[in-house]
């Protein structure tokens, strides 16, 4: 400011002087009009600059040329600074705004960020998805109309947002049941944050659960109902040692079925609790073959006992490997479609059980039958647990309903391939199909 005043004292000197000199006769008059020339000039040239800042200040654009010394020069310079400041602190905003859209946007979850007044501001990929959405489309729409679910009308209408809220998702079919769980947050002034989640699968999980409960509870009750009725029957009427000995061997049945209900349940269990088998044990397919047989003759002298019933049994063992894998899952497995096949199949039918080697070195186990065969519309359900074709036929004969979800475990536990086959009337195969990495041949 000190140089500032000295140039323009230095500038109104030089002009008195030159005034001076330029008129020798009116040196007074000359020396004014020098001096007033070099106010002037200095004014002029310093309102040129300050115009030059100004416009350089109203373009907002810090690179344009500004005036680089003296007073306005510093004050550009400051102004410069200022701006460049300004302008990194809006970048780091604006870095942080995106890490943090992009993390909203990474979430599995849905968010609708709305206004005060209900319209959408921003909602990331889930949200789309979930709500059909349209980043172009539906920005600053109101939300309510486009989700147009009378129980979301209401909750959204209530201001009670303490709760979470069931709604159908989009795209929901009988066939393929879709939901979504969603609730407001209202944050800031007046505006809300929408989260919502697929629930589906967790309903799906949630209702097979309850079926489950509801299936075993029902396999319980049967038998335990008919052993009540036994018991109370001992209790209450003499009854002669033959009648004694009959109502005792009814029980003893009962007793059994629960027995191997809550074995196969126990398998179940185990088979969906543990590390899948590893590659260490191997299991001779010659042997198994031979177990395999012994207890379907077994199964098969008991049924003839009760019901007289003839079949042919062929065991064919074309393959002299070994599997790898865990001796007694796999025993349960073949066991189970074996002996499904021993108890569906009719008096006279026949029972063909092979283990043979594929071209591909990998090995398939076998089980066909001239039973009833199975519809196609069945065929999708049957490993279901508890899911079964003929009921009163599963009962007689002592099934739970649950041998084919174990078969699907263990070949699945395996890396097996379980497939079925059936033309109702004319009977069933069952095949496992093994990968050649759980095969070898016996020495
Ligand atoms: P279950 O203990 O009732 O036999 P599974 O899970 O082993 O239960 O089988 C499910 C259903 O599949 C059975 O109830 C039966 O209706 C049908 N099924 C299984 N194997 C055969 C077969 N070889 N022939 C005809 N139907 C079969």
């Amino acid at each position: 400011m000190i140089l500032r005043i000295a140039v323009f004292l230095g500038l109104q000197l030089a002009g008195g002087v030159c005034g001076w000199l330029a008129l020798p006769d009116r040196a007074a008059v000359g020396a004014l009009a020098g001096v007033v020339a070099a106010g002037i000039g200095w004014v002029s040239a310093d309102a040129y600059r300050g115009a030059r800042l100004l416009r350089w200040v109203r373009a907002g654009d810090a690179s344009l040329d500004a005036p680089s010394n003296g007073l306005w020069g510093e004050i550009a310079e400051r102004v410069r600074r200022l701006v460049r400041a300004r302008e990194r602190l809006t970048r780091d905003s604006q870095d942080r705004l995106n890490d943090f859209l992009g993390a909203l946007q990474a979430s599995p979850n849905g968010v609708v960020l709305l206004d005060g007044q209900g319209r959408i501001e921003w909602f990331n990929h889930s949200a789309s998805q979930h709500f059909g959405l349209d980043a172009r489309r539906d920005m600053q729409q109101y939300f309510g109309n486009l989700v147009r679910d009378p129980a979301f009308a209401a909750y959204f209408a209530g201001l009670d947002y303490g709760h979470e809220l069931s709604v159908p998702g989009r795209g929901r079919t009988p066939l393929r049941p879709v939901s979504l769980s969603l609730q407001l947050h209202p944050y800031g002034e007046g505006r809300l944050l929408l989260l919502s989640r697929d629930v589906t699968a967790l309903q799906q999980a949630e209702a097979m659960r309850r079926d489950f409960v509801a299936n075993v509870s029902h396999e319980i009750r049967t038998p335990l109902t008919v052993l009540g009725g036994f018991v109370e029957t001992l209790q209450t009427l003499s009854l002669t040692e033959p009648e004694r000995e009959r109502y005792l061997g009814m029980m003893a049945l009962q007793a059994q079925r629960m027995q191997t209900l809550v074995n196969d349940l126990l398998t179940l269990s185990r088979l969906e609790g543990s590390p899948p088998p590893g590659l260490a044990d191997w299991l001779s397919m010659p042997l198994l073959m031979a177990q395999l047989e012994r207890e379907a003759r077994a199964l098969l002298a008991v049924l003839a006992d009760k019901t007289g019933r003839e079949l042919t049994l062929v065991f064919d063992s074309q393959c002299q490997c070994e599997l790898s894998g865990s001796s007694s899952e796999l025993l349960s497995a073949t066991s189970n479609l074996v002996s499904n096949a021993v108890r569906y199949t009719p008096p006279n039918g026949e029972v063909h059980v092979c283990v043979a080697p594929l071209q591909d070195g990998s090995v398939e186990f076998s089980v066909r039958d001239t039973g009833p065969g199975i519809a196609p519309e069945h065929i999708p359900r049957l490993t279901e647990r508890f899911y079964r074709v003929d009921r009163s036929r599963s009962r007689d004969t002592g099934g739970t309903g649950l041998g084919l979800a174990i078969v699907k475990h263990v070949a699945q536990r395996h890396g097996a391939e379980l497939t079925i086959a059936s033309t109702p009337g004319q009977g069933s195969r069952f095949s496992i199909i093994f990968p050649v990495e759980r095969v070898r041949q016996l020495a």
